[in-house]
């Protein structure tokens, strides 16, 4: 790796070239990627991968996001910004930096209790003050907070669950993949309309399971 810091700014501008020519292209979402350097979320072996367009594994054996799904998804909530969110899977907390933002308020659940903690520690590092880190199972949402403008779901559900859906504000969006397999997972957004819930396919995606109950801590 090449620690030069032409060379960083180097492969950050490639960073945002991939996510471009990969369809995110919303002024905003773009400002945010640019702004939040993903390298302190990846730790270890893996750090000097952390301008590639590509997943990578974390503590606890999940994994961070391929920074164009980060992207992609963050677009397809189209986040106003007096808007309250909440993320179930915070991971890393790469996604919920980002969120950051963009809305007045992020709820971030995690069923690890380390990640939370690990995440909390860089939120506080890179000042990001308007993120709330709970570790929690997120199926159920976090009720207290609840109505939320947007919700976003980093793990694969089988289904949107339901208590998501629950806590929804009419006009508010839900963004989520869904698929019963490892392999075939579709992201689905949700629009919650005073009628009903409006559903669209986005994109296949694959990400790691929704998990019920709280993480035990390797
Ligand atoms: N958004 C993350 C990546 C998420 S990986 C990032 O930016 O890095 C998916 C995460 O969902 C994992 O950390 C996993 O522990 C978490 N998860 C899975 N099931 C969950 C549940 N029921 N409640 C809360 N978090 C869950």
């Amino acid at each position: 790796m090449n620690d030069e810091p032409d060379a960083i700014a180097e492969r950050k501008m490639q960073f945002l070239f991939a996510l471009r020519s990969r369809g995110v292209t919303d002024a905003r979402v773009l400002g945010a990627m640019e702004k939040i350097d993903r390298a302190p979320f990846v730790r270890g072996i893996f750090a000097d991968r952390a301008y590639d367009d590509m997943p990578l594994p974390i503590a606890c054996g999940q994994t961070i996001s391929q920074p164009s799904v980060v992207g992609l998804m963050t677009q397809a909530l189209n986040i106003q910004p007096r808007d309250k969110v909440l993320e179930v899977g915070t991971g890393s907390g790469y996604q919920a930096a980002i969120l950051s933002q963009l809305a007045r308020r992020v709820y971030t659940v995690d069923r690890y209790r380390r990640l939370v903690q690990a995440a909390r520690h860089i939120f506080e590092t890179m000042g990001l003050v308007n993120i709330t880190a709970v570790t929690a199972d997120g199926s159920f949402g976090l009720p207290d907070q609840a109505p939320f403008d947007r919700i976003l779901v980093t793990a694969a559900a089988e289904d949107p669950p339901g208590p998501l859906l629950a806590q929804l504000k009419i006009g508010g969006i839900m963004v989520v993949p869904v698929g019963q397999s490892d392999t075939v997972q579709s992201l689905i957004r949700v629009t919650r309309h005073d009628t009903g819930f409006e559903y669209d396919e986005l994109r296949p995606v694959r990400f790691v399971p929704l998990v019920e109950g709280l993480g035990r801590d390797e």
